[in-house]
């Protein structure tokens, strides 16, 4: 390609809405251009890297048995409302109308689709496995979409579904998955690893993300270098021992705190209850009703959990305004021991079972109570694990300390089971002649997040950086002079048509070159290649000419002058080498 062919609107300075560096260099290189908030145009250079990472995950579903199919954007809400998520989804969803005054979803994800085509198209065991994938637009009305490409309200998302006969099979297409999805980050360059997670509205009851590792990252991940251990902190568990028995009293006492509205107040003199011994009261409103959830005073209450184990589909902190007629006191000297209106499930984290000698809030302004035995006094509805690990506490399995760290979420596998195949009736036909729901799974890669992952990963101050497997083009050339009759415009366009040509007869890989003909300063040029992050550059000035040579410039390697010879033996060479270099280190060139 011939720079002044195609559009490459490099910029200085990113637009001030532009917060993280991959998001910033998205623009500054001329890959995307914003329409509106969330929504983006692919502009030549990033469709070219974008179409790589699709086609990487293409080559890796086919390769792990998957078939591809492409569905509608346009869905039908009767399915969605048979499978439920009319409203448990409907947060997200898109709603539009026809000129009929029908209306439409904007598909967002699919497994309503393919269940439906299950339903219709697979009758047999014989049919099974099955395993479709689409790589297509997808649409969420994110309420804060942010960080460009990362949460958009329109995105490219591959997604797949598969279909079995038992769980077990379901298992096996899982796990092909999960490797299938390993090497397609590690072929995008991206250091990206799995993590336990949890199901949210998808539902089912076994799931996995990908995460690759960022400061800007807008998931927690806890991990266990020594074991390996590694789960959204929003699935996290650790090893960290229950709240200390002590002896109680024979009942809990009531004692006047006036003023004491938190944890820490009450921590301190006269009082001096540690956090520990305090147990957190909060209410919330889940799916419009209030419920109470009881956490140690020194613990924070994890939202994602709460709604994972009670099976809410939303859930908030009640307001001042809800709780007083509801327990008689305002936050801050709220408890479970007395008040607690018969219909109000109480939810305790499991650190709290068995513990005694606590304090919590009276549920009268101003007092508290001690000596509570949670067991003997409070009514406990269910015991969850409700807390949010944090980093230092020791590792569930094998006792070291966990760590915590940000991480960008690119893709996600679910085991579904037979939710959707059973509201959506995909049944077959068994061996012994009864009929059952398929089991499901479900798949998705976020490819324009992934995109830019991979940006936030390989990015320095000059620019991006490039993996080889989905730079827009490899190799920029450049010729100080551009001028057709000019030796140093000769040479540019005898290796743009040479290099690639001779590359994929030797490598059988294709070698995307750009030319970059364009009259301005040498400088300039040098900072749009890197800019755009080019792995490699070949620079044709007047000096290395004079010399015999060109300069080749790795992205982020140094310098090498290479011989000219007529054939450009040396310079294809060059490639080849780092080519070999690279696979022998297992990496990219
Ligand atoms: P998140 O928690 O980030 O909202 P999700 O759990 O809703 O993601 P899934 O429904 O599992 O995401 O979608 C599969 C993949 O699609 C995600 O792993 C992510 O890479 C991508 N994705 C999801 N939402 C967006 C979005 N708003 N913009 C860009 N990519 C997205
Ligand atoms: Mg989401």
């Amino acid at each position: 390609m011939k720079w002044t062919q195609t559009l490459v609107p490099t910029l200085r300075e990113a637009p001030n809405d532009a917060e993280i560096v991959s998001h910033k260099l998205l623009l500054r290189a001329g890959l995307i251009r914003k329409l509106a908030g969330g929504v983006y145009t692919f502009l030549p250079l990033g469709l070219r890297a974008l179409r790589k990472v699709e086609q990487i995950i293409r080559e890796e579903m086919d390769r792990a048995g998957a078939v591809e199919v492409l569905m509608p954007a346009l869905q039908p809400p009767e399915i969605w409302q048979q499978s439920g998520r009319y409203e448990t989804a409907s947060n997200v969803l898109f709603k539009l109308k026809d000129s009929g005054g029908r209306e439409w979803l904007l598909s967002p994800t699919a497994e309503e689709v393919i269940t439906t085509l299950a339903a219709n198209e697979i009758n047999s065991y014989r049919q099974l496995p099955k395993n479709f994938y689409q790589i297509s637009l997808k649409f969420r009305d994110e309420i804060r979409p942010r960080f460009g490409l990362m949460r958009a309200k329109e995105f490219i998302m591959k997604d797949a579904y598969s279909f079995d006969t038992t769980d077990e099979n379901a298992m096996a297409s899982y796990r092909k998955m999960y490797e299938a999805y390993t090497r397609i980050f590690a072929r995008c360059g991206l250091k990206a690893f799995p993590v336990e997670a949890d199901t949210g509205v998808i539902g089912g009851n076994y799931s996995h993300e990908f995460m690759v590792p960022a400061e800007t990252g807008e998931n927690e991940v806890a991990f266990c270098e020594a074991c390996g251990y590694a789960a959204n902190i929003e699935k996290a568990t650790s090893g960290i021992p229950k709240t200390a028995a002590r002896d109680a009293g024979a009942a809990a006492e009531k004692f006047a705190t006036p003023g004491v509205v938190t944890i820490e107040a009450l921590s301190k003199e006269p009082y001096k209850v540690p956090a520990n011994r305090q147990i957190k009261t909060l209410i919330y409103i889940a799916d419009s009703q209030p419920i109470i959830i009881l956490i140690r005073g020194d613990d924070q209450l994890n939202e994602t959990k709460l709604l994972a184990k009670t099976g809410a589909v939303a859930a908030r902190p009640a307001t001042a305004e809800e709780i007083v007629p509801l327990l008689g006191a305002k936050p801050g000297s709220l408890g479970a021991v007395v008040n607690v209106p018969a219909p109000v499930p109480v939810y305790a984290d499991e650190r709290l079972r068995g513990a005694n000698d606590m304090t919590t809030g009276a549920n009268e302004d101003g007092f508290h109570l001690k000596s509570v035995s949670i067991e003997r006094d409070i009514r406990v509805t269910a015991w969850f694990d409700l807390r949010t690990v944090g980093a230092g506490e020791p590792c569930g399995k094998c006792g070291k300390a966990l760590k915590i760290r940000r991480a960008i979420e690119v893709g996600h596998v679910f085991k579904l089971g037979t939710k959707y195949s059973e509201k959506l009736n995909a049944t077959f036909l068994d061996v012994d002649g009864t009929r059952k729901p398929c089991v499901m799974g479900c798949y998705g890669i976020g490819a324009t997040r992934t995109l830019q992952a991979i940006i936030e990963q390989g990015n320095d101050k000059d620019g991006v950086v490039w993996p080889w497997s989905v730079a827009p083009y490899q190799v920029c050339i450049t010729p100080l002079a551009v001028a057709p009759e000019s030796p140093a415009m000769q040479l540019a366009e005898k290796i743009y048509a040479v290099l690639p040509e001779r590359f994929k007869q030797a490598t059988g890989q294709p070698m995307d070159v750009m030319l970059d003909d364009r009259d301005e300063r040498p400088g300039v040029k040098f900072k749009d290649a890197d800019l755009v992050g080019f792995p490699f550059r070949i620079s044709i000035g007047e000096k290395s000419l004079a010399k015999g040579e060109v300069e080749i410039k790795p992205r982020t390697g140094p310098v090498e002058f290479v011989k000219i010879d007529d054939d450009l033996k040396n310079v294809c060479d060059y490639f080849l080498a780092k080519m070999t270099e690279a696979a022998l280190a297992g990496k990219q060139p």
